[in-house]
């Protein structure tokens, strides 16, 4: 079954290729692409592909473990073995901008707590 798609979505539009993107990763499943607005030296983002908004509106566990154990797997891939920050903004307190479910990985530098 193709995934569920939204429209009008930025990112529904990148994992259909209709917005250009530094692509990282693909898999049936997901992209992995660079951040257009990198916050650390290594800023990639996890897009599922299929049109889901944010982990509030997220059923399938599996799935998101899964989308988790890519995030692991792009760390070490991208060298980042001082550390790294899994970020996943959720609604408008969260700071989420685009309403298409995705997983930041943030490393290359040493990273400030707390967050804005
Ligand atoms: P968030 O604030 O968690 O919703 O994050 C959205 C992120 O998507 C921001 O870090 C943006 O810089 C990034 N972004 C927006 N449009 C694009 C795009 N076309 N390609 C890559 N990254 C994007
Ligand atoms: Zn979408």
């Amino acid at each position: 079954m193709a995934p569920q798609k939204d429209s009008n979505c930025i990112f529904c539009k990148v994992v259909d290729k209709q917005i250009p993107s530094k692509l990282v990763k693909e898999s049936n499943d997901y992209v992995v692409i660079r951040d257009i607005n990198p916050q650390a030296p290594t800023h990639v983002l996890i897009v599922p592909k299929q049109h889901v908004r944010n982990i509030a509106e997220f059923e399938d566990a599996d799935a998101l473990g899964r989308l988790f154990q890519v995030a692991r797997d792009i760390a070490n891939n991208e060298g980042l073995e001082n550390g790294f920050r899994v970020v996943v903004n959720t609604g408008t307190d969260g700071g989420q901008t685009v309403d298409h479910l995705h997983i930041h990985v943030l490393g290359g530098r040493a990273l400030g707590w707390p967050p804005g």
